[in-house]
């Protein structure tokens, strides 16, 4: 297989295992290596739009959609989430070897980069919203054992370690309790274990816990500037310094929900939009803490895009707009790379 050109992108969060999972196809895994019609990810897109790798995520839709009293999706009870957490693990399993190289589940930096260095799509095992792991965390290391290296303890919606941050427009991201005895544990392990602790879901409280207590470099791996887009979602300039002063990064979220200035979902949100939130985020902290988190096939991405093929508008765009060799490196896979070796070790 050919390596990838010389901007491979290695990305903060993608959905693709979701898609293929609620696809009701008989054979997913297939559909993936083969390519489709569909959604934003398969390898031959990948390949062809220069998606080197990514955080795949293993997340658990709530039970339904129909906000409780409170307002917040409701949350999957543990033993349907690890079900189905495990389901979805075995697909990603089923595709790497199935994949003759062309799939390669990451468990180190290293990993990565052999990765995109043989042409082989770099995928990192990663969970959003942790209801699959009791209290106990017997599931968090058993999981580790078999490759999970990022989670968020939350999705949107609480659970028993933390209160996900609802979708609000406008609002501030300070919205409810930060983390539970639980949720600090976790924490904990997941720093003795070296596996990322993913900011993005979270709400502020929860954030500024997190930051409290971890070791790790602070991480929102599919977030945008609330400076720029004033939603629950993204995080603040104070965060942001945060983030910075920890060597961590925010990878940039495609979704045009949480790019715009209005509250509406608008797939002829351009391009533009998404480098004004790398821009801010590069001239605020710094280029070594801006990523990207693409969201791709969990949101509705700028139209102009289409699916991960369209991430060279976004290459041309950075280079039009002066971002050198250095720092086009930097935003498309080397500062996830430097903040993944930190975290994970060497
Ligand atoms: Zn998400």
């Amino acid at each position: 297989m050919p390596a990838y050109s010389a901007t491979p992108v290695f990305d903060g969060h993608n959905d693709v295992l979701l898609r293929l999972r609620r696809s009701g196809q008989a054979d997913p895994a297939r559909a993936f290596l083969e390519g489709e019609a569909v959604g934003h990810i398969d390898l031959p897109r990948a390949r062809e739009g220069g998606l080197a790798g990514g955080l795949c995520a293993l997340y658990i839709p709530s039970p339904s959609m129909t906000k409780d009293a409170n307002g917040d999706f409701p949350t999957p009870e543990q033993a349907p989430a690890l079900n189905e957490t495990l389901a979805m693990a075995r697909l990603l399993f089923d595709i790497e070897r199935r994949s003759e190289g062309g799939l390669t589940v990451c468990r180190s930096a290293g990993d990565i980069r052999r990765a995109i260095a043989a042409g082989s799509f770099a995928a990192v095992f990663h969970i959003e919203g942790a209801e699959a792991i009791g209290a106990d965390l017997d599931a968090l290391h058993v999981l580790h054992q078999a490759g999970l290296r990022t989670l968020g303890p939350v999705w949107s919606r609480p659970n028993i370690f933390a209160y996900g941050v609802p979708f609000r427009f406008p609002s501030s991201p300070d919205i409810g309790p930060g983390l539970t005895d639980a949720g600090r544990n976790l924490v904990r392990a997941c720093n003795a274990l070296r596996i990322l602790v993913d900011l993005s879901h979270l709400n502020e409280n929860g954030f500024w816990d997190v930051a409290a207590i971890s070791d790790a470099p602070l991480v929102a791996s599919h977030s945008n500037a609330h400076a720029l887009c004033p939603h629950s979602r993204n995080v603040t300039d104070k965060q942001l310094d945060a983030i910075r002063d920890t060597g961590g990064l925010v990878g940039i979220n495609f979704g045009v929900l949480f790019l715009r200035r209005a509250d509406e979902k608008e797939p002829s949100t351009g391009i533009e939009a998404l480098l004004d939130h790398i821009d801010y985020i590069a001239t605020r902290i710094g280029i070594d803490y801006v990523a990207l988190g693409s969201d791709f096939d969990g949101t509705m991405i700028p139209a102009v895009m289409g699916d991960c093929r369209g991430l060279k508008l976004i290459i041309e765009g950075l280079r039009s707009r002066g971002y050198d060799a250095t720092a086009l490196a930097k935003v498309t896979h080397e500062n996830w790379l430097r903040v993944l070796e930190t975290t994970w070790g060497r």
